[in-house]
This record gives structure tokens, C-alpha cells and sequence, in this order.
């Protein structure tokens, strides 16, 4: 994808104005509703560019991009999200650039995390992926082990839970995308009264270019908008 920077501060504003509308139509605050711009399609020229629009926080699905990118531009008011699936042997090289991960899907790689930034003195905060979905190729929790999993994480004091993250099916429309995001805000209600002191479901996850104001209307807290700000 090749666009200009005029145009990507476009699509910026265009997107950030439809997620503002679709907040006011659910009745919420557009504050509460925080755009990620998702740069794994496009080079760091044009990532700049999306910065100098004015969006603050950007995504990166796959490691490798984020260390690329986050190490060769030291800009300090960019937060960087890992939204991608992250391997237990890269989070050393991680750690240090990543403000939110959003795709913590197994208690082996919390343990991981927990441990190395031990090491650096840091606590990662982090987003729990759940597949609501029930999609076999996605990465995440079934919805019935969440609580497990937020008790055994609660343990770990280098590690903080934020919330939750999903994916809409692969397959369907608006109102299977519309069915997917309720799940997950119900369950964010259903396991709410009785979690561990140092997790918050604060955040939800949801949401991407062509489904983000469906999520908002479902009460997404973030959502990860890539080919939109590209086109
Ligand atoms: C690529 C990606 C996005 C952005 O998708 P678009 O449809 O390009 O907006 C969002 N979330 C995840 C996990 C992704 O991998």
C-alpha cells in the first residue's frame, strides 16, 4: 500500500470522526475510545506520517516489524502495541518497546513475560486474547478458561492484566462481527465481581477497519484500525 502523507492524515481523521460518531450513538464518551493505527502493511516513512497526523499509539502484529521499526525511530510519545501472536523466544527483544500487548494466549508465555521483565524491572501490562470465535486458526482462550487463567496470572507481579482482546469470526457479516464483540463485553461483565486484586478488564480490544464501529457500539475501549488509514 502506497499512500501520501496528506492522504493518511485523511484517512486518520476520517477514521478518528467515524469512531467518535459511533461512541456518541452508543450513548459513550469518544475519550473513552482509543484508535490504534495499525502499521504492518506499510514502511516507516508512512508510519511517520500516520505520528504526524496525530495518532500516538501504533500496532504491529508481527515482532520482528515492532523491533524493526520502534528501534530504528526513537519517538518517546509513541505507545507501541503488540497486536500479533508473540512467541515465548522473542519476548526478551520485546519487552523493551512494547506499552500494551494484546495477545497474552497462553500461561506459559505470562510466565515468560513475568520472568524477563523481572530482569529489566518492569511491569508489562497486558490485554488477555480470547476466541470467541471459536475460529481453529485463531490464537486466544476459549471464553470457559478465562477465569482460570486470570487467577494463575494474578500471581505473577511483573505481569498486569488490562483486559481483554478479540477477533471477529473470519466468516461473517456485520452481525456475526456484532454477536462476537457482545460475547466478549459479557463476559468482561460476567467475570468483573469476582476478580483478583491486581487484574482490571478495563479494556476492551475490539474491532478493525471494517467492523470498529460495530465494537464501539459493543463497548470497545480500543480498536486496531490498519487498511483503513492506508487506502
Ligand atoms: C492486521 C490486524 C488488524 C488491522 O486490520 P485492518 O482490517 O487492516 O484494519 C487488527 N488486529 C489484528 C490482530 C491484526 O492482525
Amino acid at each position: 500500500m502506497a499512500s501520501t502523507p496528506h492522504q493518511i492524515a485523511d484517512n486518520y481523521q476520517q477514521v478518528c470522526e467515524r469512531a467518535a460518531r459511533a461512541a456518541e450513538a452508543a450513548g459513550r464518551n469518544p475519550a473513552d475510545v482509543t484508535v490504534v493505527g495499525v502499521t504492518k502493511y506499510v514502511d516507516l516513512a508512512q508510519t511517520e506520517s500516520l505520528y504526524k497526523a496525530g495518532c500516538r499509539d501504533l500496532g504491529e502484529s508481527r515482532p520482528q516489524s515492532l523491533w524493526d521499526k520502534a528501534g530504528a525511530w526513537s519517538t518517546p510519545d509513541v505507545r507501541w502495541h503488540l497486536i500479533g501472536h508473540l512467541q515465548r523466544n522473542k519476548v526478551r527483544r520485546t519487552l523493551p518497546f512494547v506499552s500494551l500487548l494484546h495477545s497474552l494466549d497462553s500461561l506459559r508465555l505470562a510466565e515468560t513475560i513475568n520472568a524477563e521483565a523481572e530482569l529489566i524491572d518492569r511491569v508489562v501490562d497486558a490485554l488477555v486474547e480470547v476466541n470467541v470465535s471459536g475460529d481453529v486458526s485463531k490464537h486466544g482462550f476459549a471464553p470457559e478458561s478465562v477465569e482460570t487463567f486470570l487467577q494463575q496470572v494474578a500471581t505473577l507481579p511483573h505481569l498486569r492484566v488490562r483486559g481483554l482482546m478479540c477477533m471477529a469470526a473470519l466468516e461473517g457479516d456485520t452481525e456475526v462481527a456484532r454477536a462476537n464483540f457482545a460475547s466478549l463485553r459479557q463476559l468482561r461483565d460476567d467475570l468483573s465481581p469476582n476478580l483478583p486484586a491486581t487484574v482490571a478488564l478495563t479494556e476492551l480490544s475490539m474491532g478493525m477497519s471494517g467492523d470498529f464501529e460495530t465494537a464501539i457500539e459493543q463497548g470497545a475501549t480500543i480498536v486496531r484500525v490498519g487498511s483503513s488509514l492506508f487506502a
